[in-house]
């Protein structure tokens, strides 16, 4: 495409930050994101664990990461980025697997340990526990990440390059031209300063549809869907299908006082509970069995009681006597094969063609994957093709050809 034609990026978490960033940075010279909140306070990009790893089965999955997190830490200061490892704790029935996705890690330039038991205990001697772990995978420049500070640090660099962040506008509707000329779009604007329970209707969609006010309407050239939780419902205005869904996950704080965990990364557990320090008390989360759908409702005390503590005591007797201090829920954005959604879409409306993108369904790795999905998916507009790295297995024509990605290692 032209530099001078004007693209219209839906959502501005750390995906559509990103994406407009890289847009910007290669010549883009018209780019609005709008967004219903900008602030985010429902968005995955502020209520996730700021987890970023290397470490996963697919290829593409670990130089996606690998890409972002050698950014990250050029700018490590800036975005919070620290270097503290993950650690995945591994029962006998995985090891082999282990041990071959491992070996593909280290392949794809990710440097990752494998630790016997022993090993698990000297490096973290407060897992004094260790029944039903066979070994462990220790991959040291994996580690935690200040999301809201990446999210800036994206904004402030696109929006040097002139990007326009539009906050309290909702897309409403969008009329591709059959002729393939502009793309006609309605933006429902809200005026006031938003309560959270508001915010929360809007974005759960129990705010009734009729009564629309404040529809603006513009033109740009190229619409991009990076919507995360709500890809779907967007993708349903754009006029096209989207197969992922969100589904609630819980995250707990609690107060871990007999313990400084504060030198150490994150630690996945053989149960599926991860924990890592969060200034100075822990966090830890846990994927429950969920229906599809908006929800942010968190079960509080009952979640923390029913599924991170008794896990984290099976791991540490200093874990006793732990604290529930809060949490909250978030949306994961879940694809069929839980890897991101990403390219051109060309399943769209008559005159959509060439005009029409997406990036979201990052499937809870959306955090580690932003920076190099932005840079993709900018080169594939701008330049043609991708560039940096082959993003087109991420093309959601993946999911009629049934040439899936393989990911088992998703939390
Ligand atoms: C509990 C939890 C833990 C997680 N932990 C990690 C982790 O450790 N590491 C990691 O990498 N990832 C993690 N994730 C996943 C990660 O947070 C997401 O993959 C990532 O934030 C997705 O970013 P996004 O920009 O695609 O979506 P979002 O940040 O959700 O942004 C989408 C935006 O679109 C806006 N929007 C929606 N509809 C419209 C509309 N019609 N018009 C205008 N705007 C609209 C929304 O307001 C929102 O701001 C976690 C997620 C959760 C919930």
């Amino acid at each position: 495409m032209t530099a001078g034609g004007e693209i219209l990026v839906v959502g501005a978490g750390l995906v559509g930050s990103s994406v407009a960033m890289h847009l910007a940075e290669l010549g883009v010279q018209k780019i609005r994101v709008i967004d219903f909140d900008l602030e985010g306070s429902l968005s995955s990009s502020e209520l996730n664990a700021g987890g970023v790893r290397a470490t996963w089965l697919e290829p593409l999955n670990v130089q996606m990461s690998r890409g972002s997190i050698n950014y990250f830490s050029k700018v490590a200061e800036e975005v919070g980025y620290r270097a503290c490892g993950y650690l995945w704790l591994h029962p006998d029935s995985r090891m082999k697997a282990v041990e071959l996705a491992v070996a593909k890690q280290n392949e794809n330039g990710w440097p990752v340990d494998l630790l016997s038991v022993k090993q698990i205990q000297d490096k973290i001697p407060f897992l004094d526990k260790t029944d039903g772990v066979a070994g462990g995978v220790f991959s040291a420049r994996d580690g935690l990440i200040n999301p809201n500070l990446l999210k800036n640090h994206f904004r402030a660099r696109a929006k040097k390059r002139g990007v326009l962040f539009e906050d309290r506008a909702l897309l409403r509707e969008a009329r591709f031209s059959e002729s393939g000329g502009k793309v006609r779009v309605r933006v429902e604007k809200f005026e006031a300063v938003m309560s959270h329970e508001t915010k929360k209707e809007v974005l759960t969609q129990r705010q009734p549809q009729e009564g629309l006010r404040n529809l603006v309407e513009f033109e740009v050239d190229t619409l991009i869907n990076c919507a995360g939780p709500w890809a779907s419902d967007v993708a349903k205005i754009l006029g096209y299908s989207c197969p992922s869904f969100p589904v609630r996950r819980q995250v707990s704080i609690f107060d871990c006082r007999e313990i400084d965990l504060t030198p150490y990364g994150m630690i996945v557990d053989t149960s599926g509970v991860y924990f890592h320090p969060e200034a100075t008390n822990g966090l830890a989360g846990f994927a429950t069995q969920e229906p599809k759908g908006y929800n942010f409702d968190y079960d509080g005390e009952g979640f923390f009681q029913e599924h991170i503590w008794p896990a984290l005591y099976e791991r540490s007797s200093s874990f006793e006597k732990l604290k529930h201090v809060t949490g909250w829920a978030g949306l994961y954005e879940v694809s069929p094969d839980e890897c991101a959604i990403l390219g051109a879409v060309n399943r769209g409306p008559a005159g959509s063609s060439g005009r029409l993108f997406e990036a979201h369904s990052f499937s809870g790795h959306g955090v580690m994957q932003s920076y190099t999905a932005g840079l993709g998916l900018a080169e594939k507009i701008v330049q043609g093709k991708y560039q940096t790295l082959d993003l087109a297995p991420l093309g959601a024509e993946r999911f009629e050809t049934g040439k899936l990605l393989n990911e088992k290692w998703v939390i």
